[in-house]
C-alpha cells in the first residue's frame, strides 16, 4: 500500500459465470464497490457476458453521487489486431464496444496453456493501449524457475518485454500483476516479504527508464489471495492491489478482500459492512 495511491482489486473470473450467474455476481460486485469507495474494483468476466455485465454495472450504479464507486469491466485477453480473419478472436476495440476499460494481458494460463510469448504479450499490451484499454500485464515465475534462483531474471525479462509499450501509455492507466505461477489456484501464496521483494524490484527496474511510470503504475499481487491473507499482502509497501482468481467467484470472499483494502486506505473511517 502506498500513501495516496488507490488500490486496485481485480477479479478474474476465467471460464466461469458466462451466463445469468455472471449477471448475479456482477450485481453483488456493484454492492461491494459501493461499500469500498476508496478502492478501484475491476471484474473480468468471460467474453459471453461482458456487454451484459457492463450494462448491469452501469444500470445498477445509477447516477454517480456521494460514495458512488464504479465497477470497471476487463477483458481476459485480446487479439493484437484491429479486425480481420481471426476466427474466435476479440480485438481491443470490440472490448471497448462491449463496455470494457481494462484488459488482462499475458496471464500465466495464456502463456503456459496457449503458448503466448513475451513478444506476443508486448504486442497485445500495445494493442490494448491503442484501444485505450488499461492493461493489467501479468508476470511471474514458475516453481522450477524459483527453485533454480531465476525469479528476478524471469520477471525482469517479462517486464522488459512490455516496457516500451507501457512507456507509451499516455493518459491510460497501466498495471502489472506479479503472479508467481506456483501460487495461482494452488492455495499457496507468496508471503508478504516475498511479494514485496519482487514488487519493489519491478518498480526499481521501471524507475530506471521512467520514474513517472514507476510512480504511476499499480503493481498488483496475484496468487491465492483470500480474505485470510489479504491484509498482510495488501499492506506491503509496494503492493497496490490484487488480481484474484478463485476468491473472486465468491461475492462474500471478494467483498471481504475489497473491505480489507478499503480499511487499509482509511483505517479510521471505513467500517466493516
Ligand atoms: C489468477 O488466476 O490470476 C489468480 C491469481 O488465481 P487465484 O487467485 O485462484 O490463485
Amino acid at each position: 500500500m502506498r500513501a495516496g495511491v488507490r488500490q486496485l482489486i481485480a477479479g478474474n473470473w476465467k471460464m466461469n459465470h458466462g451466463g445469468t450467474s455472471g449477471l448475479e455476481l456482477a450485481e453483488k460486485c456493484v454492492a461491494i464497490a459501493r461499500r469500498a469507495p476508496a478502492v478501484d474494483i475491476v471484474i473480468a468476466p468471460p467474453f459471453t457476458v461482458l456487454a451484459a455485465v457492463a450494462h448491469e454495472c452501469s444500470a445498477e450504479l445509477g447516477e454517480p453521487g456521494p460514495g458512488a464507486n464504479a465497477v470497471a469491466i476487463a477483458g481476459q485477453n485480446l487479439h493484437p489486431g484491429d479486425s480481420g480473419a481471426f476466427t474466435g478472436e476479440i480485438s481491443g476495440q470490440m472490448l471497448r464496444d462491449a463496455g470494457c476499460t481494462w484488459v488482462i494481458v499475458g496471464h500465466s494460463e495464456r502463456r503456459q496453456l496457449f503458448g503466448e510469448t513475451d513478444a506476443q504479450v508486448a504486442e497485445k499490451t500495445r494493442a490494448a493501449l491503442k484501444a485505450e484499454l488499461a492493461p493489467i500485464v501479468c508476470v511471474g515465475e514458475t516453481l522450477a524457475e524459483r527453485e533454480s534462483g531465476k525469479t528476478h531474471e524471469v520477471v525482469k525479462r517479462q517486464v522488459d518485454a512490455v516496457l516500451p509499450a507501457l512507456l507509451s501509455h499516455g493518459k491510460t492507466a497501466v498495471a502489472i500483476a506479479y503472479e508467481p505461477v506456483w501460487a495461482i489456484g494452488t492455495g499457496k501464496n507468496a508471503g508478504p516479504d516475498e511479494a514485496e521483494e519482487i514488487h519493489a524490484a519491478i518498480r526499481d527496474w521501471l524507475a530506471v527508464k521512467s520514474p513517472e511510470l514507476a510512480a504511476q503504475i499499480r503493481i498488483l499481487y496475484g496468487g491465492s489471495v483470500k480474505p485470510s491473507n489479504a491484509a498482510e499482502l495488501l499492506a506491503a509497501p509496494n503492493v497496490d492491489g490484487a488480481l484474484i482468481g478463485g476468491a473472486s467467484l465468491d461475492a462474500a470472499s471478494f467483498g471481504e478482500i475489497a473491505r480489507i483494502s478499503a480499511e487499509l486506505a482509511s483505517p479510521r473511517t471505513t467500517r466493516p459492512s
